[in-house]
């Protein structure tokens, strides 16, 4: 964050001389204050705290099960509450169970296999890990984790000035009595039928290349077992709908809580407590109107409510508006974005161009280290060689410090992909043809021959034909005299 505060004092020495000729200026430059876009607060600088926390149940040391309940349960939000609920998690390296992840984020199971979906984790499972007979699942990531962002992610750095640990930055005596309604959802419940379905996993041994899954022998015998249970539900659920003494009716749900905004009265799954109005360096000094009046610092209402009675900015990092309100919000409204040179760590926009040309060339490495060709993949993925060539050439291979295939496959460590051509010269120079037979019978040019020819001796380190067909572990060749060979081979050609 230096830097941003070093750019922002020369831009604000440079506008300060233009304020210096034209006295009008600095009154042009506050009365941007008054705007709704530099009132609101923005959402990295607010504490978030979701209803369905369950961290919340577990802080009271309430049961889980709300099933069947209905009414406002009072929640008193204090500031120790507030801590544990804003730290920033990190899972284990090499990986953390999701169990034990649910439970620090005060998520349920089904949503973090939702939030692993969408890429913030990697998730695979572990057979047997911990001695549980089945397959555990486990997850990664390398980023710290906001318990109450919608994909766990922070803001960019450059908005957060250490936001992670905006937990610490809670007020020392807040202390709010929230409500919160129970939710419930309805369905009509419906047989199932057959066995459970597995997720798919590509690193379980239990999923094959062409996606069948084959259960274990235990599996198997479970899904027996739930089969004969389900059968016997269904045969006394019928029973009684015949007998008239039940009756098919959607069933309610509890999944969680909404709160109700102290002010509105409304719904709302998070509620927001901003922490700054503003966060700006002082260019004013002294100067600077007071807080809270018509061209001064705004300020903000210190309680928790929803994002409509708040006003809250959502901020993407990724558009050059973001750099324009960060400005805006460091300099306390005194400069724009465009007359702060942006830093090349600031994020910039990526167009949809941009990111299809990463896709792709991300798919042309991995489809090369796989041994794949070139007019295979352009085949394969429905773009043109040439392009292919081109992205090998300007961008992968200076990427990874290589000129040619070869070295890339080299450099990640990769055997080179076998060459069928080859290896059909190999067996030709094992029957004892001489190079140019062996390019008439292949229909290949001769200097194309000796190129395979060379690279043989080169992998076998070998210096003549005897020592390469040993390498190999072929018959050596009967010594003819030069007559003899070129002779026969020549008849058996014709
Ligand atoms: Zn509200």
């Amino acid at each position: 964050m230096e830097e941003l505060q070093d750019l922002i004092f020369n831009a604000w020495a440079r506008v300060e001389q233009k304020i210096a000729q034209d006295p009008t200026e600095l009154d042009r430059r506050l009365a941007l204050r008054k705007r709704p876009v530099f009132r609101r607060p923005i959402r990295p600088w607010c504490l978030a705290i979701r209803a369905s926390d369950r961290r919340i149940t577990q802080y009271f040391g309430w049961h889980e099960n709300w099933q069947g309940w209905e009414g406002r349960q009072d929640i008193d939000v204090t500031a120790k509450l507030l801590r544990q609920l804003a730290m920033p998690l990190q899972t284990d390296r090499p990986y953390s169970t999701e169990k034990e992840m649910a439970h620090k984020l005060g998520r349920s199971r089904a949503a973090m296999w939702s939030i692993a979906k969408r890429g913030v984790f990697q998730r695979r499972s572990i057979h047997l890990l911990g001695g549980v007979k089945s397959h555990v699942p486990v997850i990664y990531s390398k980023h710290l984790l906001d318990p109450c962002a919608k994909k766990l992610a922070f803001p960019h750095w450059a908005w957060a000035t250490q936001h992670a640990w905006l937990c610490e930055r809670v007020p020392p005596h807040f202390e709010q009595t929230l409500q919160r309604i129970p939710r419930y959802i309805e369905f009509v419940p419906h047989p199932l039928t057959g066995p459970r379905r597995r997720p798919r996993d590509p690193f379980s041994r239990n999923w094959t290349q062409d996606g069948d899954y084959i259960p274990d022998n235990w599996e198997l015998k479970r899904d027996q077992i739930n089969a004969r249970v389900r059968e016997r539900y269904w045969e006394n659920r019928q029973e009684l709908l015949d007998l008239g003494t039940l009756k098919t009716r959607p069933l309610r749900t509890f999944c969680g809580w909404l709160w109700i905004c102290p002010r509105c009265e409304k719904v709302a799954a998070k509620l927001y407590l901003p922490l700054f109005a503003v966060k700006a360096f002082r260019l004013l000094g002294d100067r600077d109107p007071v807080i809270g009046s018509e061209t001064g610092m705004p300020t903000f209402e210190e309680r928790f409510l929803c994002s409509r009675c708040h006003h809250l900015q959502y901020v993407r990092n990724r558009n050059s508006v973001t750099w324009n309100l960060l400005v805006m919000h460091a300099s306390g409204g005194l400069l724009r974005g465009s007359e702060v040179p942006r830093p090349s760590w600031f994020p910039r926009a990526t167009s949809a161009r941009t990111k299809r040309r990463i896709v792709r060339r991300e798919e042309l490495l991995r489809r090369l280290l796989l041994g794949q060709s070139i007019v295979t993949i352009a085949r394969e993925i429905d773009e043109p060689e040439q392009t292919l060539r081109r992205d090998l050439r300007l961008h992968i291979y200076p990427a990874a410090g290589v000129k040619t295939r070869r070295a890339l496959l080299r450099a990640c460590n990769v055997p080179p992909p076998p060459n069928p051509t080859r290896a059909k010269v190999l067996s030709l120079m094992a029957q004892g043809l001489r190079t140019r037979q062996i390019a008439h019978r292949l229909d290949v040019t001769f200097h194309a021959v000796t190129a395979h020819q060379r690279a043989l001796y080169r992998q076998a380190s070998a210096h003549s034909r005897r020592d390469l067909l040993r390498f190999h572990n072929l018959p050596p060749l009967p010594y003819l005299t030069p007559a003899e060979h070129t002779g026969g081979a020549m008849r058996s050609r014709r």
